[in-house]
């Protein structure tokens, strides 16, 4: 429902359908680039290579301009930058708006974003308005040698299988992907590229939100994504007062809390807390699974952790196929044995 008229600024520079080029969204909050942005750099490097085309960064956002150099420096040889204050606090409409208008007057051929809140949110109102395709949640990229398009693959039917999908017919060709799931690239400071500025007119009285303020989330749970221990709990746990077992153990470790769908769906914990398909993916250094069955949508979150330990007293359970570690008995016991044990050292 793109009624706005395109400002005159996003004639297509290329002439109209002539798509090229590998673009990732940064995503850059509270004075903060969410490290999946990087990420992708270092993703659609590879992507542009294999295509023989450029890669690019785009920052949206207010006094942004302490990120560019960053961009530069994780490998993007063009920076398009929209700076305004009306685009100091995500929200959806401006940010779509101002995004849309860049791809519709330069014209590439992939756009890539981190499959975040902001990712999930402003992607799929890009698309609309581009009437093209996205595919959410990509954990694979790679490019079809003999035609070029982009393969995205992600997580289908619940996990069971992965999908490969193309974009074969509109452009550009969209997807988000997870954090966490595409290596850092290498930070080169001091590297150049060109700089883009593009000038925005926006209408504050076009959009239907405002924000009237910010309420944080728990410390506790914040930045999952980036803890090197997580206390994770599941359903095993039977009532939200026994949380305080995995606290008191994730207290003596420093670690953080997190936990299963079924855990988020009985109210013990909020949904940035849930690890999985359609929660958080986590890369921890050691993830401790207590009272969780391993279902594929929880494992697809926490596999690749490096180091796994699991408390459960079904022997069959699947969670404990995947822990480098398991132990077989009833947490009750198990949790606070263990916490006594790390208090004394
Ligand atoms: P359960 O499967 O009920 O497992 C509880 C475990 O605790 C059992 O293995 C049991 O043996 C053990 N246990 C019980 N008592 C004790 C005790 N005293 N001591 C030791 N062990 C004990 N799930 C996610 O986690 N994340 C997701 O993102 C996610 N996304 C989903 C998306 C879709 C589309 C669908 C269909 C499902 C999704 N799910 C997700 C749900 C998933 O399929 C499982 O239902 C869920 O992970 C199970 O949670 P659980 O392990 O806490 O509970």
């Amino acid at each position: 429902n793109d009624k706005k008229t395109i400002p005159a600024q996003v004639t297509p520079v290329a002439g109209g359908d002539v798509w090229s080029g590998v673009w990732v969204i940064i995503e850059y909050t509270n004075g903060k680039v969410a490290p999946v942005s990087w990420e992708l750099l270092g993703e659609g490097r590879k992507l542009a290579d294999a295509i023989g085309c450029g890669l690019s960064g785009v920052i949206t956002g207010n006094e942004i301009d302490s990120v560019i150099p960053e961009a530069f420096a994780y490998g993007a040889e063009k920076v398009y930058v929209v700076d305004h204050p009306i685009l100091k606090d995500y929200r959806t409409e401006p940010y779509a708006e101002a995004i849309t208008s860049l791809v519709r007057k330069y014209q590439p051929e992939i756009i890539l974003m981190g499959a975040t809140s902001m990712g999930r949110d402003v992607f799929p109102a890009i698309a609309t308005k581009l009437q093209t395709g996205l595919t959410a949640d990509c954990t694979v990229l790679g490019i079809d040698p003999e035609t070029k398009l982009l393969q995205q693959t992600r997580p289908a039917f619940g996990g069971n299988i992965m999908a490969t999908i193309l974009c074969r017919t509109s452009r550009p060709q969209m997807s988000t992907v997870r954090p966490r799931v595409m290596a850092m690239p290498e930070r080169i400071d001091g590297r150049e590229g060109e700089l883009i500025r593009e000038e925005f007119t926006f209408d504050e009285s076009d959009f239907h939100t405002k924000i009237l303020e910010f309420i944080g989330s728990d410390a506790k749970s914040a930045f999952l994504d980036k803890a090197e221990i997580i206390v994770a709990v599941g359903l095993g746990l039977a009532a939200k007062k026994n949380l305080a077992i995995a606290e008191e153990l994730a207290d003596v470790l420093g670690g953080t809390i997190a936990g299963t769908r079924g855990a988020v769906e009985a109210g013990w914990l909020t949904h940035d807390q849930q690890v999985g398909q359609s929660g958080v993916t986590v890369r921890p250094k050691v993830y401790i699974a207590i009272g969780i069955s391993g279902a594929i949508q929880h494992l697809v979150g926490m596999e690749t952790s490096d180091f796994i330990i699991a408390i459960n007293n079904d022997p069959e359970a699947s969670i404990l196929k995947v822990a480098n570690f398991g132990i077989v008995g009833d947490l009750f016991q198990i949790v606070p044995a263990m916490t006594a044990e790390f208090k004394k050292r």
